[in-house]
C-alpha cells in the first residue's frame, strides 16, 4: 500500500475547533492546535508542529465560522507540507459526542450517519450540532476521503439495562429516549486497555475502575474490556462532583428551584452546569488552586475538596460492589493524573477492599503509565495518562484499514 497513513482528528465544539495529525505507522504527532472564540472578532488559533520540532505560532484574527477555520487549520498544516489536500492523508476522524444507543462503534459517515447524528440533537443539543458543523466543513474540503465518528457514548452501549434505565416510567422514558448514556467512552476505553497492559494482561481477564477527573468528570466500571456501569447519565450532568457542574443531586431539587426559588429552566441549567461542582462550592474549578488555598488553611476550599472526595469514594465503593472482583483503579485526565491529593484521599480507609496507596510512588510526577499501589495490595492504583485524540485516530485508520482491504 501507499505510504498515505495520516489521520486527521478534529474535535468541534460550538465556537472552537481542536485538531491532531497523527502518523499512524508509528502512532506519532505531527502537528496539533486549537482555534478558538469562532465567530468573534478575537478568534485564536495556535498551531504546533510537531513533526518539525518547530515552535508554536498563535495568532488572533477574525474567523467567521467553521469552513473558515479549517481553511486557516490547512494553511498552517500547509506551511509544513502537511496540508489537507496532500495525498497523504487518509482519513478524517471525528469526535462526535452523543451517538445514542444505535452506534456502538466507530462508524464511516456517510449521509444516513449525518442523518441520524442530527435526530440525535434533542439529547446532546449543546454538541451534537458543533459535531455535525464540523463533519459537514471537513466534507466540504475533502469529500474524497472517508470520515469517520467516533461516539463518546459507545463504549458505553454495553451497559446493561439495570445499569442503563432510570426507574422511571417505561413508556415516557422511551418516548423521550431517556436513559444512560454516559460519556467520555473514548478515554475509558483507551485507558482500561492501557491499564490492562500496565499489569501485563489481557483487556478481557481485567476488572477496572476508571476515574477520568478533568474539568468534567466520569467514573466507569469494566468487567473483562466491556463497560457494565459509569456515572455520566442522559446528558453529562450526572455522577461526580465536577468543575462546574454538580454531579449527583435529587431532582426534586430542581423542582423546589422552579417553585420556591422562581427560577426558570435555563438559569436552572446554568446553575447546575455552570456555577456548581467545584466552582460553585468554593468559587475555583482548578484543583491546583484549590490546593493552594486549602494550604492556606481556606476552609470553603477544603470543604469543596472533601465533597469532591466523598462522591468520588462512594462511586468506588459502588463499582466495586458492581464488578464483585476489581483488578485495579486507574486515575486519568487534568485531575487524576497530576493531583496526588486527590488520588490519595480518594483511596484512604480502603485497605479492607485492598486498596492503599504507597505515598513515595504517589508523589513521582512521571508522563507514562505507572502503577502507585503500597507493595502487597490486593489492587492495583494505577496512574494512566490517556490519550483521546490516538484512540480516534485508531480506530479511525482500524476502521478505514479494513474498509481498503474489502475493496481491494
Ligand atoms: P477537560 O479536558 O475536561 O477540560 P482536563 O482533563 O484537561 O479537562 O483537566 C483540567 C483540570 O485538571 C483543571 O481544571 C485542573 O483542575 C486539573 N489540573 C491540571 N493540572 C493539574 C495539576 N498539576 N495539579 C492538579 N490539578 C491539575
Amino acid at each position: 500500500m501507499s505510504s498515505s497513513s495520516r489521520v486527521l482528528v478534529l474535535n468541534s465544539g460550538s465556537s472552537s475547533v481542536k485538531y491532531q495529525l497523527l502518523d499512524m505507522r508509528d502512532s506519532s504527532r505531527l502537528a496539533m492546535g486549537l482555534v478558538e472564540r469562532i465567530g468573534e472578532e478575537t478568534s485564536r488559533l495556535k498551531h504546533t508542529p510537531l513533526a518539525s520540532g518547530g515552535e508554536s505560532r498563535e495568532w488572533t484574527a477574525p474567523i467567521a465560522d467553521h469552513d473558515a477555520a479549517l481553511k486557516a487549520v490547512s494553511a498552517e498544516l500547509a506551511k509544513d507540507g502537511l496540508g489537507l489536500d496532500s495525498p497523504e492523508l487518509t482519513a478524517i476522524g471525528h469526535r462526535v459526542v452523543h451517538g445514542g444507543k444505535r452506534f456502538t462503534e466507530p462508524t464511516v459517515i456517510d449521509d444516513a450517519v449525518l442523518a441520524e447524528i442530527e435526530r440525535l440533537i434533542p439529547v446532546a443539543p449543546l454538541h451534537n450540532p458543533a459535531n455535525l458543523t464540523g463533519i459537514r466543513t471537513a466534507q466540504a474540503l475533502r469529500p474524497d476521503l472517508p470520515q469517520v465518528a467516533v461516539f463518546d457514548t459507545a463504549f458505553h452501549t454495553t451497559m446493561p439495562e439495570s445499569a442503563a434505565r432510570y426507574a422511571i416510567d417505561v413508556e415516557t422514558a422511551d418516548a423521550h429516549r431517556i436513559r444512560r448514556y454516559g460519556f467520555h467512552g473514548t478515554s475509558h476505553a483507551y485507558v482500561s486497555r492501557a491499564t490492562a497492559k500496565l499489569l501485563g494482561k489481557a483487556p478481557e481477564d481485567v476488572n477496572v475502575i476508571v476515574l477520568h477527573l478533568g474539568n468534567g468528570a466520569s467514573a466507569s466500571a469494566v468487567r473483562g474490556g466491556r463497560c457494565v456501569d459509569t456515572s455520566m447519565g442522559l446528558t453529562p450532568l450526572e455522577g461526580l462532583v465536577m468543575g462546574t457542574r454538580s454531579g449527583d443531586t435529587d431532582p426534586a431539587v430542581i423542582l423546589h428551584l422552579a417553585r420556591v426559588g422562581g427560577m426558570s429552566i435555563a438559569e436552572i441549567d446554568t446553575l447546575l452546569n455552570k456555577k456548581s461542582g467545584l466552582i460553585g462550592l468554593c468559587g475555583d474549578n482548578d484543583m491546583r488552586e484549590i490546593r493552594r488555598r486549602i494550604d492556606e488553611g481556606d476552609e470553603r476550599a477544603q470543604l469543596a475538596f472533601d465533597i469532591y472526595i466523598h462522591r468520588l469514594k462512594k462511586y468506588i465503593g459502588a463499582y466495586y460492589a458492581v464488578l464483585g472482583r476489581v483488578d485495579a483503579i486507574a486515575f486519568t485526565a487534568g485531575v487524576g493524573e497530576n493531583a496526588a491529593p486527590v488520588r490519595e484521599a480518594a483511596v484512604a480507609g480502603l485497605e479492607q477492599l485492598g486498596l492503599a496507596v504507597d505515598a513515595e510512588l504517589n508523589a513521582i510526577r512521571a508522563d507514562g503509565p505507572r502503577l502507585i499501589s503500597r507493595a502487597g495490595a490486593r489492587v492495583a492504583v494505577a496512574v494512566v495518562p490517556t490519550d483521546e485524540e490516538l484512540e480516534i485516530a485508531t480506530q479511525t485508520y482500524a476502521l478505514v484499514g479494513k474498509n481498503i482491504k474489502t475493496v481491494e
